[in-house]
């Protein structure tokens, strides 16, 4: 169970399910150094990188029952039909799996039951047994109209009664603090993790850009100019960006933070180590 009310802001940390085996055993032997830095719960992503739905399910499975950490399993919609979405729903079961992360997931072939992700949030909600959480986006989704437009999305999430939300990447606070705002004009009372992705290299930085549309601030931009060429040097500039904004983020009282992990226990134990003595909401 995820604890919304607890003394300390949420602090969640996202996974994704290696393609090798090396990097399996390696992420297994990471679990103990991630379970250090206390996170709330541990989110285990789909599909993405050519994964499957076993693999998500068998590592948030181990994550909450041999390490004894929350977890919450991505699930995408997109190229699944009925049958498929209720076969990945009954292994989530067996591996006693109790939060999915429901998403519309991005292009693909084979046939879709389900149009966006609120068709899957209401299809889990009446399947029972789990609780769901779901994506919002700081500078609205790249497909949408504008931001009102996806906004108002968030409305029909909520109202399907998702737990919370977890944000798309972003740079800028003020772009968080805007959705904030839009969601509480339309009376949306669900807490929202911020979803903040440690910038370690400038071929990584282009690569999620291009993934998920989000800007680069020009302050960002200064930093990769001047760092890019040093690896050591743009890591620790990366790092320093990271903290800074969840520093921003803590001081408007954000519900929690979702550290997008990328495997690397080394970088989540910097951030970490620098934002720790800040996660207590009752400073
Ligand atoms: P939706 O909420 O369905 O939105 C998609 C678009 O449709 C938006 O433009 C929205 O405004 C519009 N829309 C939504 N509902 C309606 C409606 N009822 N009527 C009209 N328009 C509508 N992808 C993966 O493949 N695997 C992962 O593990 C994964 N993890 C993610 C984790 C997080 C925290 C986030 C933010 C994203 C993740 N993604 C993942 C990426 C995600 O699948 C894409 O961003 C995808 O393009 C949209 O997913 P969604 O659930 O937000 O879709």
């Amino acid at each position: 169970m995820i604890d919304f009310n607890s003394k300390q802001t949420l602090f969640s940390l996202e996974l994704f399910p290696p393609k090798d085996t090396e990097s399996m055993v390696s992420i297994y032997a990471s679990m103990g150094r991630f379970k250090a830095f206390k996170p709330d719960y541990i989110s285990v992503t789909y599909g993405a990188g050519g994964s499957d739905n076993h693999e998500t399910v068998s590592i948030a499975s181990d994550i909450k029952n041999k390490f004894g950490i929350e977890s919450v399993a991505h699930l995408t919609c997109l190229g699944s039909t009925r049958e498929n979405i209720d076969s990945a729903l009954l292994a989530l079961k067996a591996g006693g799996i109790k939060n999915i992360l429901a998403l519309r997931g991005d292009k693909s072939s084979g046939n879709s039951d389900f149009k966006y992700a609120t068709d899957l949030i209401a299809h889990i909600k009446k399947y029972g047994g789990f609780d769901v959480c779901a994506a919002c986006y700081p500078e609205g989704h790249k497909e949408s109209l504008n931001k009102e437009r996806d906004f108002d999305i968030l409305k029909l999430k909520a109202d399907l009664g998702v737990t919370h939300f977890i944000s798309q990447l972003f740079f800028d606070t003020n772009d968080f603090e805007e959705m904030l705002e839009g969601m509480a004009k339309r009376n949306i009372n669900v807490p929202t993790e911020a979803g903040i992705m440690p910038v370690v290299s400038a071929k990584q930085i282009m690569k999620m850009v291009m993934l998920s549309g989000a800007r680069i601030p020009e302050k960002l931009e200064k930093c990769i100019k001047r760092f890019e060429s040093n690896k050591e040097a743009m890591k620790a500039a990366g790092i320093n960006y990271a903290v800074n904004l969840i520093t921003e983020l803590l001081a408007i009282n954000v519900a929690g933070i979702h550290l997008y992990a990328m495997n690397n226990p080394d970088t989540t134990e910097l951030i970490y180590k620098a934002i720790s003595p800040m996660l207590n909401k009752t400073i």
